[in-house]
C-alpha cells in the first residue's frame, strides 16, 4: 500500500486500495472496550471512513503516517489517534488514508510528497482544484467512495475542500474534539473537522466524536462542556449575521449570486437577516499567516532525523559532504511550501522581528475575537463576561461565502504566487483565529443563479456558517436549513 496510489482517487485505484487491506488482520488494542466504547451500540456499523493522513493510524492497521511529507515517508506510528479509535470502536470500517498537503500547509492539495490530489471536476477540459489541504478526504467522500471523512481544519482546510468539491465540511469549536494523535502544524489553531454528503451524517459523527480526551492538554475539560451547553439551545427562527466586510470585489458573480439567494431563501423562510460588522477581519489572514508558520516553525523542529523522520544518508564527518547531516535531512525532507513557512515563522520569533511580526499578530487575533463576541448573541463562554451591553440583541450565526471564487483551475493555482494562493483562505481563516466552530454547506447553483448562461463547469459553490464559541449544535442546526 503507497499514499501515491489513491492520490489521484481514481476507482481503480480505491478498488485495489480496498481489497489490499484485511481488515481483519487489525484489532483495536483494547477490542473497543476502552474508554470510548460505543455506548449506543455500534452507531457506524460498516460506515467507511477515510482519514486525512496527519491524523495517525496504528502500525498495526498497515496504514501509513505520512502527513505526506518525505520527512515522513516511512513513518509507522506507535498508537493511534483517539478520533480513529472513537471511530473503530463505534463499527466504522477505516481503510484509507488521504493526501493533503505537506503537514496540512496549503489550499489545493498539490503539495504532498506523494504528488496532487485531483478533483473530479473539470471546466474547459482543465482539472479543478479539489481545495486543501483535506482535499483527499473531501474527494473520497464527493466520489461516493466513502462515507465521511476526517479532516485537519487549521485554516480552512476543511471547509475549503468541502465548498470546491460540493460537500458538507465542519470545523468544530477549538478543543472540542481530540487532536490527540495529529500531526501538528499550528496548534493553537489546529482542529479535526468532519466531511460527509450531508449535514445530518456530519452531525451523527460530531455527536459520536465530541468527547473529552485526557491525553490532549487542549481537550476541554467537563466542567467547561457543561458550561457550553447553554449556549447550544436550538432556535427556531434565527438571526443572521451578514458581515459587510466579507463583500469584497474579488467576490466573483456567481458566489455573489448564490450568497443572495442564500440570503433571500432565509428571510423568505421567517429568519432575519442583519447586516453586521466585523472590522478586524481585514487584518486576519494577515495575522494568520504569521501565527500559523511561526507554530510550524516551532513544532516541526522535531523532525530532525534523529527524533523523528527519515535522516539523509551520510554522517557529519563524511568528507564529500559540505552541509552538516541534520541540514541535510531537513532540505531532503520538507518540500518548499513547508521550508518557506518554517524560514517564515523562524524570522517572525526572532528577536529582531517578534515584536513587529508576532506580537502584532497576536493583537490582532485577540481584537478578531472581540469583534467576533460583539456581534454574537451569546456570550463567550471563554471570554469574560460583558456587563456593558447586556440588551444587545445580537446575531445567532453568520453567513458568509466558504471561498471567493468557486473552484480555480490548476493552471490557475500553479500561475498564482504563494501569497495569492493564500487569498483563498481570506473567509475562513477569521473563524480559526476565534476557535470558533463553521460549517461549509453546498448550494445548489443552477438554482441559485439569476442567469443560468453565467453557469460554468464544475463551479461548486459553499456556504459558511459561523457561531459562536460552543454554539456547535445551532450552527449545525442552521446548515441544516440551508440543505
Ligand atoms: N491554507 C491554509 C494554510 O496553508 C490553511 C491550512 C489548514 O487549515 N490546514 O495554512
Amino acid at each position: 500500500y503507497q499514499l501515491r496510489k489513491h492520490a489521484t482517487w481514481s476507482r481503480t485505484s480505491l478498488n485495489a486500495l480496498n481489497s489490499s487491506i484485511d481488515e481483519t488482520n487489525y484489532q483495536p488494542s483494547n477490542n473497543g472496550q476502552g474508554p470510548y466504547a460505543a455506548s449506543e451500540g455500534r452507531a457506524l456499523n460498516g460506515a467507511r471512513v477515510a482519514i486525512k493522513d496527519n491524523i495517525v493510524t496504528a502500525k498495526e492497521s498497515r496504514l501509513p503516517s505520512t502527513a505526506s511529507s518525505a520527512i515522513l515517508f516511512q513513518h509507522a506510528s506507535p498508537f493511534e489517534a483517539t478520533v480513529v479509535s472513537i471511530l473503530r470502536q463505534h463499527g466504522a470500517v477505516i481503510d484509507g488514508k488521504t493526501n493533503l498537503d505537506e503537514f496540512g500547509m496549503g489550499s489545493h492539495s498539490q503539495k504532498s510528497h506523494f504528488g496532487p490530489v485531483k478533483n473530479l471536476y473539470l471546466r474547459n477540459g482543465q482539472p479543478l482544484s479539489a481545495g486543501g489541504s483535506s482535499g483527499g478526504s473531501a474527494v473520497a467522500v464527493a466520489s461516493g467512495h466513502y462515507d465521511l471523512a476526517l479532516g485537519t481544519d487549521t485554516g480552512g482546510s476543511v471547509r475549503l475542500p468541502a465548498a470546491y468539491t460540493g460537500v458538507v465540511g465542519f470545523k468544530p469549536s477549538y478543543g472540542l474534539l481530540s487532536r490527540w494523535g495529529v500531526i501538528q502544524y499550528a496548534n493553537s489553531l489546529d482542529t479535526v473537522g468532519i466531511l460527509a454528503n450531508t449535514v445530518k451524517n456530519v452531525t451523527k459523527i460530531f455527536g459520536i466524536l465530541n468527547q473529552f480526551d485526557t491525553r490532549d492538554p487542549t481537550s476541554l475539560s467537563q466542567n467547561t462542556r457543561s458550561r457550553l451547553g447553554r449556549n447550544d439551545e436550538r432556535i427556531s427562527s434565527l438571526r443572521i449575521g451578514v458581515p459587510t466586510e466579507y463583500n469584497i470585489d474579488e467576490m466573483s458573480p456567481i458566489v455573489r449570486d448564490c450568497y443572495r439567494d442564500t440570503l433571500k431563501r432565509l428571510q423568505s423562510a421567517g429568519h432575519t437577516i442583519v447586516p453586521v460588522s466585523l472590522p478586524s477581519v481585514q487584518q486576519a489572514l494577515s495575522a494568520y499567516y504569521i501565527l500559523a508558520p511561526a507554530e510550524a516553525s516551532s513544532n516541526l523542529a522535531k523532525f530532525d532525523g534523529i527524533r523523528y523522520g527519515t535522516r539523509s544518508s551520510g554522517s557529519d564527518s563524511s568528507p564529500k559532504e559540505s552541509l552538516p547531516l541534520y541540514a541535510r535531512t531537513r532540505g531532503d525532507g520538507f518540500g518548499e511550501e513547508v521550508k518557506r513557512r518554517i524560514l517564515l515563522g523562524a524570522y517572525t520569533l526572532s528577536s529582531e522581528a517578534v515584536d513587529n511580526y508576532f506580537i502584532q499578530a497576536q493583537k490582532v487575533r485577540r481584537i478578531v475575537q472581540r469583534d467576533f463576541d460583539k456581534v454574537f448573541d451569546q456570550q463567550n463562554p471563554l471570554h469574560d463576561t460583558d456587563t456593558t451591553d447586556n440588551d444587545k440583541q445580537g446575531v445567532d450565526v453568520l453567513l458568509t461565502p466558504t471561498a471567493p471564487t468557486e473552484p480555480p483551475t490548476l493552471r490557475e493555482v500553479h500561475q498564482q504566487t504563494p501569497v495569492q494562493s493564500y487569498m483563498n483562505d481570506v473567509f475562513t481563516v477569521p473563524a480559526s483565529l476565534a476557535g470558533l466552530p463553521a460549517i461549509s454547506v453546498p448550494i445548489n447553483v443552477t438554482k441559485a443563479l439569476q442567469n443560468t448562461d453565467a453557469l460554468t463547469e464544475g463551479a461548486n459553490v459553499g456556504m459558511q456558517i459561523i457561531g459562536q464559541f460552543g454554539s456547535d449544535h445551532t450552527v449545525l442546526d442552521a446548515a441544516q436549513l440551508l440543505a
